[in-house]
């Protein structure tokens, strides 16, 4: 396996941190962060790296000279001028493998690279990007996926103050093959692969995949920044992102937990947050639980709300969780719904299944994906169904008076825990 490192900034920001050195080769906690980039790549396989430079690129050659024990090929290329990250690409495409990682030389990660490839392959894509939620979603560059997890659009910077969308960040980690970019070679230069070649592959019908997770990525390119991801490796934080490190998670239920119940909710308009909810979710996402959330959303069986209305109710419910600089980590919802008899049901749809609570499936389902370690984990939800999903998976349970508060009589699972709100519910769990 290839791997390409751009490492062409300037890093005029982190100027006071550098002195005379090149970005590429910033301080981190003792180690430059290409030497870091480099090592973790060979400790996974990679045998080649090519690094991309055109700032102080002499100040990087010696770099490498001075560590010709790393045990893999490296070779740094001078683009002689900016040509923008897909440009640089672009002109030594001819010299790459067939398929190749792309890295950013300004960004410190922990991240299962053989996994992501592996994904890339198996879903026959001409493009993977790491993406994962931020605490800062309305001044990012998002991405649109579909159901089947394809990437469909780019939404620039700064967005409509009415739009909604998912909290999908392109953390500028790619694995690309060779012959999907050849046809974008034109673009003119500086081009940039998501400002550009991105938009244009998805145009011309190129398959771009989003590869979703929650393992540590972070853009180091100021002084705050900095200190804080060498913060994060100090106290373990980055290491216990890893997918590998067993995960403690907090299950949530959606409506009558997150969001006002409204009996059914089909569409966007209807969902609001109940009151303190972003903020207990952004001190879960402080605490590091993975904040997952677990919904039986049957109008989909009965046909009185779309796919394409689910994403639309989606998009608001992380837009406003959003704007509080909170994010969820992961949304399993079960489509169907046991009896028949609805006018415009969805026949599909209408089957016994796993995964509707308090069917195990989705929380199974979470824990393969996710990793979740359901002995340190919990459920919080406003129905006898979410305590009764706790009690067979052996989640911790809280019942919040919210919503239907308990008050369902569908089953006689009792909660571990009783809570005004989500709010309360956090307060329980971060006590333990
Ligand atoms: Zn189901």
């Amino acid at each position: 396996m290839q791997a390409l490192i751009l490492a062409g900034g300037q890093g005029t920001r982190l100027r006071a941190r550098l002195g005379d050195l090149p970005k590429p080769l910033v301080d981190v906690d003792g180690v430059p962060l290409l030497q870091r980039q480099i090592e973790a790549l060979r400790d996974q396989g990679v045998t080649d790296v090519v690094v991309l430079v055109n700032y102080k690129a002499e100040a990087i050659r010696e770099f490498a000279r001075a560590h010709d024990d790393f045990g893999l090929r490296l070779r740094i290329i001078d683009d002689g001028e900016p040509l923008g990250t897909s440009g640089a690409v672009m002109a030594i495409l001819d010299q790459l493998q067939e398929r190749f990682l792309v890295l950013y030389g300004d960004t410190l990660m922990d991240v299962d690279f053989g996994r992501l490839v592996a994904a890339h392959v198996a879903h026959g894509a001409d493009g993977t990007l790491f993406l994962h939620p931020n605490d800062h979603p309305h001044d990012s560059d998002l991405v649109e996926l579909n159901e089947q997890g394809w990437i469909t659009a780019f939404h620039k910077y700064p967005h409509a103050p009415d739009a909604l969308h998912r909290n999908m960040v392109n953390a500028a980690l790619y694995v690309l093959e060779r012959t999907a970019l050849e046809a974008f070679r034109g673009l003119p230069t500086p081009s940039d692969f998501a400002k550009q070649t991105f938009p244009a592959m998805i145009k011309a019908g190129r398959r771009l995949f989003g590869y979703v997770s929650f393992e540590y990525i972070k853009d180091i390119g100021t002084p705050a920044r900095l200190d804080k991801a060498v913060g994060h490796l100090r106290s373990g934080r980055v290491a216990r992102a890893r997918l590998s490190s067993p995960q403690k998670a907090v299950f949530l239920d959606r409506d009558g937990t997150l969001n006002a119940e409204v009996n059914f909710l089909r569409h966007h308009d209807q969902l609001e947050l109940l009151p303190g909810v972003a903020a207990a979710i952004k001190r879960l996402n402080d605490a590091e639980y993975r904040c997952v959330v677990v919904t039986n959303q049957p109008v989909l069986a009965r046909g009185e709300a779309t796919m394409t209305d689910m994403a639309r109710i989606h998009a608001k419910l992380d837009t406003l969780l959003g704007q509080e600089g909170a994010f969820l980590d992961a949304l399993y919802l079960c489509p169907h719904h046991p009896h028949s008899g609805y006018p415009g049901e969805v026949a599909a749809l209408k089957r016994e299944c796993d995964c509707r609570k308090p069917g195990t499936g989705m929380i199974e389902q979470a824990v393969r994906e996710l990793n979740i370690d359901l002995s340190q984990s919990w459920m919080v939800g406003d129905t006898t169904s979410d305590l009764e999903v706790a009690r067979r998976a052996g989640l911790r349970s809280i019942l919040v008076r919210t919503g239907f508060g308990g008050g369902d009589g569908k089953y006689p699972a009792m909660p571990l825990f009783i809570a005004a709100g989500l709010p309360e519910a956090v307060d329980i769990i971060l006590r333990h």
